[in-house]
């Protein structure tokens, strides 16, 4: 690969040695990519900023030989997003979409529509709007994209619309249960029509006209456990980021 210029996000960093740095960053162009920067640890460095997690930078690499990490040879912050990092709960969100981007693909997969969504949802998370709504927006949409959405308008079981609003959600077979097929699993739970409606909402509008929805209380609970439950089971995930945003919320979080 000749050399590169992108512009990504930084998904993951860890230090190795004295003086080197491996990134996970999601670029626009080329997905995710795993570079190492050598050279950079000193404080007065004016990269050190510009490898925070989730800072936008505008990077230039080339193809290190027989390895799978490319080498950084310039990286210029683009975005810092100083609004997320005021407060807590608003980084550990930041947080956690950067891990779950990290944990769902795969390098060299080039994908801008997972770019836009962590772009628009980073840029949402540093405004107003609650961290919580981003966060059910950012899991509602990376599921429709990487193509694991729930299965919401028909039963998950035997395919046909559900008659009434009497409906359960089957983790196991990814959908809502008619009626009829309440004992195809009989672990799945009763769900609100305001959750369903919520999340179909959700998957279906553009990213400008999201953050209105009024929603019960009860139903951004469910919303908030249902989407838990299904993203640990259908993406087989187990986040750090998550654990530490259900322990600040508990008010349990460590000084
Ligand atoms: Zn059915």
């Amino acid at each position: 690969m000749p050399i590169q210029k992108t512009r990504g996000f930084i998904l993951q960093r860890v230090d190795i040695r004295e003086t080197s740095v491996a990134l996970h960053v999601y670029t626009r162009d080329f997905g995710k990519i795993k570079l190492i920067s050598k050279g950079v640890r000193s404080p007065e460095h004016r990269f050190v900023s510009a490898y925070e997690l989730f800072a936008l930078d505008e990077i230039v690499f080339y193809e290190k030989k027989k390895r799978d990490y490319f080498l950084l040879s310039q990286c210029e912050l683009l975005e810092y997003f100083h609004g997320i990092r005021a407060t807590l709960p608003r980084i550990s969100y930041a947080s956690y979409f950067v891990e779950l981007l990290n944990f769902v693909t795969q390098p060299g997969e080039k994908n801008e529509a997972l770019y836009e969504l962590l772009r628009n949802s980073l840029t949402l998370l540093s405004g107003t709007a609650s961290p919580k709504r981003v966060a059910r927006i950012f899991e509602i949409k990376l599921l429709s994209i990487l193509g694991h959405m729930p299965r919401l308008k028909s039963c998950a079981s035997c395919g046909k619309k559900p008659e009434n609003q009497r409906t359960r959600f089957s983790l196991v077979r990814g959908g809502v249960l008619c009626e009829n097929c309440f004992g195809s699993d009989k672990r799945a739970l009763p769900v609100l029509a305001g959750t369903v409606n919520f999340i179909s909402h959700i998957e279906s509008l553009p990213f400008d006209k999201i953050t209105h929805i009024k929603v019960a209380k009860g139903v951004g609970l469910e919303v908030e456990r249902l989407l838990g439950s299904f993203i640990n089971y259908h993406l087989n995930v187990k986040l750090k980021s998550a654990e530490f945003i259900a322990k600040i919320e508990r008010g349990l979080a460590p000084l």
